[in-house]
Order: structure tokens, then sequence, then C-alpha cells
């Protein structure tokens, strides 16, 4: 048995059985490449689900993770800390946001949204007790907490973790007629991802961001993006709302956040909205420590300096154009926005992803039949084409 095969055997006769990864050991890992303890390279097409936007390892987050764990990791909130001031002022600005709260994950993150706003719908809206809605959109992923999952649509993320969490109504994703008809006097918020990352890179029609928005400014409910996937370039503009100009009550961002080094997540939003919270209100142990909001600072820093959001568009482009003329039967569909791509099959995706892993490319399948492309956004033009060459043999059976 190889060193990976052992590995693998140890995960699995101690770990609770929540993934299905591929059979890979990642030993050691630079920019869009990783090696397994047997020194075989693959290239990173997933990047952890975009949370390696820029790559793994990148020099400026690896250099301020190494001089913050020689000053201070951990204070707490019931201290302050220089580094979460500099990455509160970072972010404001990267945002254009005036208030921003840290937590650590993006499930967090999300919970702190939706904490957020019932509580802004019941102090400036005056809906009564407890009866305050958030409009959620069906295929939405949010994270796992058992308030996310309740107003998940999809069954294996639900099933036997009940009782649920009630205040959430569910409407067809894109749809902005459903959407007119979903709000009532007692809705405080709409929740949408601008492209459905988990449910297979779903992209709404063009110029329903906007309309929801405006709906939403008619009716006085926030509109609060998880830009938790989507944010920081991935889809080619620095946040996938940019795309038609919206600008969110409330942004909701992880992921890339901690440069591929560190967990942390944020909401950036306005004095109004996130003035809501008074001491004691909310809060983590972790969130906003030094370690994490040092990386952070200097990640934010790197994607601006290396203008990753115009790289995306650019390579996403090539990335579309290429793969929309595969010739192959069992593709129904490619769709994307910058480098997120999903390849949509007539037949389960997992065996192609296996097969690309054979050939020295890690992707993942999303669903049962949708192969997701999402490369870290610092990939050389070189490299892409590389990939490409191995999608279109994979698909193409040759
Ligand atoms: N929101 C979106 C859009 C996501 O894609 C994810 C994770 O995939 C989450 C929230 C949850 O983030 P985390 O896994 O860090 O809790």
């Amino acid at each position: 048995m190889n060193y990976s095969r052992t590995v693998i055997a140890r995960v699995e006769k101690y770990g609770a059985r929540n993934y299905l990864p591929l059979p890979i050991v990642i030993a050691r890992a630079e920019g869009v490449w990783v090696e397994d303890p047997e020194g075989n390279r693959y290239m990173d097409m997933l990047s952890a689900y975009s949370a390696l936007n820029l790559g793994h390892r990148h020099p400026r987050v690896i250099q301020a993770l190494k001089e913050q764990a020689d000053r201070v990791t951990l204070t707490s909130r019931a201290f302050h800390n220089e580094e979460l001031a500099c990455f509160y002022e970072k972010l404001a600005n990267y945002t254009g946001k005036s208030m921003i709260l840290a937590m650590n994950t993006g499930a967090e993150a999300v919970e702190t949204a939706i904490k957020a706003a019932r509580r802004w719908a019941y102090r400036y809206k005056e809906i009564p007790a407890d009866a305050a809605e958030i409009i959620v959109c069906e295929g939405n992923f949010h994270g796992r907490t058992t308030t996310i999952t309740s107003f998940s649509s999809s069954e294996e993320y639900k099933r036997d973790f009940g009782p649920f969490t009630p205040g959430f109504k569910r409407i067809p994703y894109g749809d902005i007629e459903a959407l007119e008809l979903a709000v009532n006097r007692n809705t405080a918020a709409l929740l949408l991802e601008p492209i459905q990352g988990e449910a297979g890179i779903v992209i709404p029609p063009a110029g329903f961001l906007t309309a929801a928005k405006q709906l939403c400014e008619k009716n006085r409910v926030l509109f609060i993006a998880d830009e938790i996937q989507t944010g920081f370039g991935r889809t080619g503009r620095r946040f996938a709302c940019d795309w038609e100009h919206v600008s969110p009550d409330m942004i909701i961002l992880g992921k890339a956040l901690g440069g591929g080094v560190m967990p942390i997540s944020a909401v950036a939003s306005s004095d109004a909205i996130l003035g809501v919270f008074e001491p004691g209100s909310h809060g983590s142990t972790f969130g906003g420590n030094p370690l994490a909001c040092s990386v952070a600072a200097a990640a934010l820093e790197a994607m601006e300096d290396e203008q990753l959001d115009e790289r995306s568009a650019l390579l996403g482009e090539r990335m579309l154009n290429r793969l929309r003329d595969l010739n192959s039967p069992i593709v129904r569909e490619v769709r994307g926005k910058g480098l997120f791509v999903g390849i949509e099959l007539d037949r389960p995706a997992r065996p192609f992803c296996e097969t690309l892993m054979e050939r020295g490319l890690l992707c993942k399948e999303t669903h049962e039949n949708i192969i997701r492309l999402a490369p870290p956004l610092i990939i050389s033009e070189e490299e892409l084409d590389w990939a490409l060459s191995r999608v279109e043999s994979v698909l193409e059976g040759t």
C-alpha cells in the first residue's frame, strides 16, 4: 500500500463520512500546483471552492502570516488589536461600505446577516415580533448550520435534521415575478447568491439583480448578496453584483478573504444596519483575531494589486470560448462568468473528474452531473491552456 492509501485509510477509519473526496492526498502546494506524497503533480482547478483565488501559499499572504505569528495571534474581542483596525479599514474601502463585522466561516457570516436583517426589520420597519420573513431562492447554498439548512431546497442537506427554523420563504431563482408576489409587509430581506455556485454555476437572467434591487428598495426590503464564493474577482468583477452595478445593502464575504490560509468571513454593510448590534448581542471568540486579520489585509492588497478581477474576466472568456467549442455529445451546456465555469453533462460527472485526476487535473463534480472549473485566479495563460487540453481530451474521449 502506498503512503497516500494509508493516509486515506486512517481518515476513513476515524473520520465522520460527511465528504466524498477524490482519492488524492495533497502534501505540498504552490500557486496552481499541488503534489501528493509520492511526488505526482496536479493542477488545482477547484481552488478549495474559490478560497484559493490567490493560489496556494501566495508569498505576500505567507509573509503576513509568519510575521503576525511572531507578534500576537489571538486577543479575543475582550481587548483591541491593531490588525482588526487595519482589516476593517481595508475591507470598508474595498467594498465601499461603512461598517464591517468579522466572523470565521461563511455560514457564520450568513447567520450574522440574518440576525442583522431581522433586528433592522423589527426596529426600523416595525414588523411585529417574530414575524419577520426573509426571501431566499430555490437551489440556494449558504452553509450548513441548522438555520441555514432550514431554508435549503435540497433534501440531502435536510433529511432528519429537523425541526427547522421558520421565517424563510423560497422563490424560484431569477424569477422577478415570483419575488414581487412573495414580498409582503413582513418581508425583512432578500438573501441570494448573485451566481449560484453549489447549484452548478447557475446565472440568473440578465437584469434580474437590478430589478430585484429596485423591488427591494421600493418595499424597504434589504438586498443581501452572499458573495462568499463569487466575490474577490472570481466572476471577472470584484463582486458578481458589479456585473449589474448593483450595490447590496449587505455583502457577505468569506473564502478568498482569508488568502487561502486562514478562515475569516465578514459582513460589510452600513452603520444603520450593522449598528443594530450592541455589545453582548453577537460575537465569536476567534472572530477578528489578529492572525486572520493580518492575513486578510495582505490578501486584499494582493488581490487588488494583481488586478485579479481583470485577469479572471480575460482568462474566463478564453476558457468559455474553448469549452463552448467542445465536440462532445455528452455535454449539455457550458456556462460561466470569469474563471467560474460549469460543464453540465447528460450523465454523472464523477467518473470524468476521476479520469481528469489521473491525467493531472483536479476538479470536482457539483450535484450529480456538473463539473465545476474554478482555478486560482493567478493561473497563467499557458497553464490554463494545458488544463483545457486535458478537459477536451477527457470529454471528447480521445
Ligand atoms: N455561501 C456560499 C455562497 C458558499 O458557497 C458557501 C460555501 O461553499 C457558504 C456560504 C458557506 O461557507 P463555509 O463553508 O465557510 O461555512
